[in-house]
């Protein structure tokens, strides 16, 4: 099975917006088994995008859309399709009633090319937009399958999960065995080390497959496998899942797709243990992942970024001699980091309190180099962990990285490794 995907739109042309839209079909196709052998990029011209949908029926079996089916002028791509395919367009009223419904909750009179949004081809599949107002479609037609998706990714991939991949299982992978994937969730190793840890697996594309997943800076496997059912496919997948847990024990901690943070926040909070943070030179990064997270707040009371030396004295009493003064360690040293996490956890009153403090750069401070970091564990009735790390990178990169380094020494911690 071959596809192609065709994003439509001037901006990406021009330049102006990434294509991360084919990057995430792609993703997900490659997921499913089937082969993409090309991603085009046309603008938003009639003539340009019909030759775009002629060539690639010539050289794919499915072809996926996205972007120019909103409400203007410059949205051409179902008219353009139903051109090509010879069909004629309707306006599906579901997704009509959708785009009154929002126009009437906001009290505002909808303007005519709004209509446009609720186009669908003639003996197609309306794909309803759950996040959005243009209407998607789906259609078999003359042995080649069709996929018609938004453009912003956050109409797109809703669209695609729920409306489209159902679709393209039912009619495009008939008779085929689905496809099952787990994701392996690693921290505390770079790609290419675990890579390494893994490259028979990875070349030996046996059954289940084994690759590496880009994501978001994520070090993440999916193990994929075709299966008749569910529970045929868990007994493969466990049984690959056992084999890559027993080379990289220390690092695997989730088989789900979800952040390290998010296993950290499940465990403590079937515990019942309660966490606290002093953020210096990630001024609230750390903070942020976790309160990003519904349910939080049963595990993370709260914290303070103290930025300055001042502020590191004035709220969490870390002495004046550590800080300044000849031959003091300093605000970026051992002594400092371990003081910041006692102190902010006797503050905020929970199990755990963590810090980090460091040089993120791009200038030096206290002659001491860019990437310095130190993070700190204090734990109720033990001693303080502390760890020293050396990152690179630039300003972002290193503030990230002292941030995820805490949250694996934290599971680690917690693992009791
Ligand atoms: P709208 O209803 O917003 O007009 P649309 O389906 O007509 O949606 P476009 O007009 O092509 O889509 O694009 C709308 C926006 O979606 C773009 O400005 C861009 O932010 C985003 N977008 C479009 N195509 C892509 C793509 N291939 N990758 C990432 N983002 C995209
Ligand atoms: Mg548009």
């Amino acid at each position: 099975m071959k596809a192609e995907i065709i994003a439509v739109g001037t901006e990406l042309l021009l330049g102006q917006i990434v294509n991360t839209n084919a990057q995430y079909l792609s993703q997900e196709l490659a997921a499913l088994g089937i082969d993409v052998y090309f991603q085009t990029v046309v603008g938003d011209n009639m003539n340009r995008l019909a030759e775009a949908v002629r060539t690639a029926s010539g050289r794919a079996d499915v072809l996926i859309f996205t972007g120019g089916i909103g409400p203007t002028q410059d949205d051409l791509t179902k008219e353009v399709l139903a051109e090509v395919l010879g069909r004629t367009l309707y306006i599906d009223s579901e997704a009509m009633a959708n785009v009154d419904r929002f126009f009437q909750g906001r009290g505002v009179p909808m303007t005519e090319n709004n209509r446009r949004q609720a186009l669908a081809i003639e003996g197609g599949t309306p794909l309803p937009n759950e996040t959005g107002l243009a209407v998607g479609n789906a259609l078999f037609v003359d042995g080649k399958f069709y996929v018609v998706l938004p453009g912003p990714p956050k109409e797109m991939k809703p669209m695609f999960e729920h409306q489209a991949k159902p679709w393209i299982l039912e009619h495009v992978l008939t008779g085929e065995m689905p496809i099952y994937s787990r994701m392996l969730k690693f921290a505390g190793i770079g790609e290419s080390a675990l890579e390494t840890k893994l490259l028979d697996l990875i070349e030996a594309q046996s059954d289940p497959t084994v690759a590496p997943y880009a994501k978001e800076g994520e070090v993440t496997i999916r193990v994929s496998t075709k299966a008749a059912s569910e529970l045929d496919a868990a007994v493969k997948l466990d049984a690959m899942e056992r084999e890559i847990a027993a080379r990289l024990p220390e690092y695997l901690y989730a088989n789900v797709d979800e952040p390290i943070e998010k296993t950290i926040l499940d465990l403590m909070a079937s515990r019942g243990l309660t966490l606290s943070a002093a953020e210096s030179c990630t001024g609230g990064l750390l903070m942020e992942m976790f309160t990003a997270l519904p349910g939080s707040s049963a595990v993370f009371a709260g914290g303070i970024v103290c930025y300055s030396n001042e502020m590191k004295e004035k709220l969490l009493n870390v002495p004046h001699d550590l800080l300044e003064g000849d031959g003091a360690p300093g605000a970026v040293s051992a002594e400092t980091a371990k003081v910041l996490a006692e102190q902010v956890r006797l503050t905020v009153g929970t199990d755990i309190g963590l810090s980090i403090t460091g040089v993120a750069g791009p200038a030096h401070s206290e002659r001491k180099p860019v990437g310095l970091v130190y993070i700190a564990i204090s734990r109720r009735g033990s001693d303080t962990a502390v760890f020293e790390l050396n990152l690179k990178g630039n300003r972002e990169t290193i503030r990230m990285r002292a941030a995820k380094t805490l949250l694996y020494r934290l599971w680690r911690a917690l693992q009791g490794g």
